[in-house]
């Protein structure tokens, strides 16, 4: 039987868009780099990198075609041997960057309140490794100062996965992108600034900045004597544009992103079974993700219910990161040194909600009393409130 009853949102409600300002500036600025010749890595890539150096307060960024890119830059540069400490609940990228740079990988458990890398799993996992891979989960800055600390104390590198924390401040108030070797982020169409495809390497290091630079080039520092196998990293002028552009309005953006996230958490607050991320004392995130944690017998239903419940009604959400890492088969034959029981715990438990920076405060409103109807009519019915 065809379900002919009105769904609560008559157009599918998505999970991110990319905020673009297609503005008469915009229009101008394609039609000029279109006629220019100049199409890739110019003047409008440099602009934008300086732009972002200063906005972040770092001393080198480097622009890239994206973020994977980017990370395998970051490690081919290094010259490093050896396995990667890398959290199990993050995108697949983070752990397909290591691949392709040639490491093996130690999959380290995250925090059950942050849901970022936990410096205490990755302790044990340090003894022979070559570096640590750190993400900032959902723009949530991870736990920094104790990873380094444990690298430090190793002579070992701490690179950051800054894919979500474009816009995120540590506790110490030093923006995302200024911390460890190196940060990487991504600008592509899910993230907080967008650049179409793209991604940005921050760095302190003048040399890995140099490096990096003839690495996005092939290897070839403009001799045509390619002094390593780099790849072709370059970012397009339309994408430089393109971020400049953003980054002229991102404070703005940002801001409204973080006031309709925070629309969410007071309009749930206090429904049994659900939890947000911990942000820590004086950090900030992007809110690359809203994400919640649906606890079943508290709440009433599973996770994967209310993903289908909020299906029904055209609402959209991801289910990240489930499977985690090592539960994917890409990752089969990475030999498991660690019980992930929190990681376990978060993929089958997380579910992301819509949220991108133009969105309008009354589908938040809707999304929220939709959700409190479900889990009324779920304890109801279920009878496993507790
Ligand atoms: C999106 C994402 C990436 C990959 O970024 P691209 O720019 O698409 O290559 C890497 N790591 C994490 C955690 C991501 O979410």
């Amino acid at each position: 039987m065809i379900d002919r009853r009105p769904r609560r949102f008559p157009e599918l409600v998505p999970m991110v868009r990319p905020t673009v300002e297609a503005d008469a500036e915009m229009e101008l600025a394609v039609k000029e780099i279109l006629q220019s010749g100049m199409l890739t890595n110019g003047r409008y890539v440099r602009e934008f990198e300086e732009a972002a150096s200063a906005y972040l307060g770092v001393d080198h960024a480097v622009a890239v075609s994206n973020c994977t890119t980017g990370l395998m830059l970051v490690f081919r540069c290094l010259e490093l041997t050896g396995d990667v400490v890398v959290p199990s609940f993050t995108f697949m990228a983070s752990g397909h960057a290591l691949r392709w740079a040639g490491h093996g990988i130690r999959f380290a458990d995250s925090d059950p309140r942050t849901w970022t890398l936990d410096p205490e799993a990755v302790a044990p996992l340090l003894p022979g490794a070559a570096a640590v891979l750190a993400v900032h989960t959902f723009g949530v800055p991870c736990d920094a100062d104790p990873l380094q600390e444990s690298c430090d104390s190793r002579g070992i590198p701490l690179v950051f996965d800054s894919a979500h924390g474009f816009g995120s401040r540590y506790p110490d108030g030093s923006m995302v992108g200024t911390k460890g070797v190196a940060e990487v982020f991504s600008l592509s169409p899910t993230k907080t600034l967008s650049t179409g495809e793209g991604g940005l390497i921050t760095t302190n290091d003048a040399a890995l900045a140099a490096k990096l630079r003839m690495a996005r080039e092939y290897g070839n520092p403009g001799d045509y004597d390619s002094r390593f196998a780099g790849l072709n990293g370059r970012m397009t002028e339309v994408s430089g544009f393109m971020g400049v552009h953003a980054l002229n309005r991102f404070s703005h953006w940002i801001g409204i992103r973080r006031s309709l996230a925070e629309r969410y958490r007071s309009r749930l607050d206090g429904l049994p079974g659900l939890e947000f991320q911990t942000i820590p004392e004086g950090a900030a995130t992007s809110y690359k993700d809203l994400g919640i944690r649906v606890d079943a017998t508290r709440f009433g239903m599973t996770r994967d219910e209310l993903a289908e419940r909020l299906a029904q009604e055209n609402v959209s959400t991801r289910k990240y990161f489930s499977p985690a890492l090592h539960q994917q088969t890409a990752y089969r034959d990475v030999p498991a040194v660690a019980e992930l029981p929190v990681t376990e715990e978060l993929a089958s438990s997380m579910i992301t909600l819509p949220l991108y920076s133009h969105m309008p405060a009354g589908v938040v409103d809707e999304i929220c009393d939709l959700i409190r109807e479900i889990s009324a009519t779920a304890r109801k019915a279920g009878g496993r409130a507790s």
